[in-house]
């Protein structure tokens, strides 16, 4: 097997010294910006992350910076990124690293596992990437790449299947360039050994990859089938008063935890959207309102759920405002209304309401 694996290490580190793509993250050795590329590529893409990435070490160009600097503009700096406990625990992260390790990035796996956000995989890449470790990785990607090569009919959703794969990541890794190696299998895995039609013709690996010399290569690994996207509804409502609307701040430890939305809720069977805000101001708020029309309807897909979202444009019409169910509310003036983080839905609210600023008096 080793020569079989020495090949293998050979051929893929050729191939990618030869092929990878151009990645800003790529040209630096500094931990802090390799932490900023791994946490960001968690669950999401390559194309995505590089606007964001190029924003954020623009913004906060060392880890200091990003310590110093106050939650609402790091969850604004993610805003669309998704997933905003990896901005919140990042930041925590950070501090931990400014105020307790002198600023130092640790160079151990363990060291790294210790910090908040960083899990296995992030700290094999972190620790490989940017101090050469001799550690594997295992994302997504490897997975694939690792199954498929050695028809392993796992897919790591099983901690045993985990541990094989693991393993396997572990006695196949160069010795010589770890983080180059690491990386070269999540490249291949991104752009070559693709979920569906793997560009086999032009893979380095081909002439050892088991499932290819069979001729199934897509049947590895074997996929869970994804329940659909489940439907929402939900409204919300613009609630202005003296040129100012009515935000808050969503629970800090759930789904999309820190970012700022406009009250509202989702809709209950044989409910009307009018209803069902006017139901869940009162709940959330302590307060009535008057609906004076419908402003949008806006329709999201995120990752968990399709959402489609009424929104009103209300005014109050009870007592004085007894927020309940949120981290803390506001009233914010329509031109500072962009300086918060807001759900991917809630971004059209304020846009509309951007272009909306002259015209409106109440
Ligand atoms: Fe993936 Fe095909 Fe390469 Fe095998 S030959 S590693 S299946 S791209």
């Amino acid at each position: 097997m080793s020569s079989v694996y020495q090949r293998i290490r050979r051929k893929l580190l050729a191939w990618y010294d030869k092929s990878k793509r151009d990645l800003p993250w790529r040209n630096t050795k500094d931990p802090y910006c390799i932490w900023v590329s791994e946490i960001m590529l968690q669950q999401t893409q390559v194309k995505t992350v590089i606007p964001y990435y190029e924003r954020w070490i623009k913004t906060f160009p060392t880890l200091e910076k990003l310590a110093g600097a106050p939650e609402l503009k790091v969850l604004k700096l993610w805003e669309g990124l998704g997933y905003y406990s990896r901005a919140r625990n990042f930041k925590k992260a950070a501090k931990i690293v400014a105020k307790e390790l002198g600023g130092k990035v640790p160079d151990t796996v363990t060291g790294l596992q210790n910090l908040p956000g960083i899990g296995r995989y992030t700290a094999g890449a972190i620790a490989s990437i940017a101090f050469g470790i001799k550690t594997p990785v295992l994302d997504g990607n490897v997975k694939r790449v690792l199954s498929r090569l050695f028809c392993i009919n796992e897919n790591g959703s099983t901690s045993a299947s985990e541990k094989r794969l693991w393993q396997k990541a572990e006695d196949l890794l160069s010795l010589r360039r770890p983080g180059d190696f690491n990386q070269a299998l999540m490249e291949l895995g991104a752009t070559v050994c693709t979920p569906k039609s793997p560009t086999c013709l032009q893979c380095p690996l081909s002439s050892t990859c088991r499932t290819f010399l069979k001729g199934d290569p897509e049947l590895f690994p074997p996929t869970k089938k994804k329940a659909p996207a489940k439907k929402i509804e939900v409204s919300a409502g613009i609630i202005l008063k003296n040129k100012k609307v009515y935000i808050q701040q969503r629970a800090k430890d759930g789904l999309m935890g820190g970012l700022w939305e406009f009250p509202g809720g989702k809709r209950k069977k044989d409910e009307s959207p009018e209803d069902c805000l006017k139901r869940e101001i009162r709940e959330e708020l302590g307060t009535d309102i008057a609906i004076l029309n419908k402003a949008m309807t806006i329709k999201h897909t995120y990752t968990q759920f399709r959402v489609t979202l009424h929104v009103f444009n209300c005014c109050l019409s009870g007592g004085r405002l007894k927020p309940s169910e949120c981290e803390q509310w506001k009233w914010v003036s329509l031109k500072h209304l962009d300086k918060y983080p807001f759900p991917a839905a809630n971004v059209k609210i304020v846009k509309y309401l951007a272009d909306r600023t002259s015209a409106i008096n109440c």
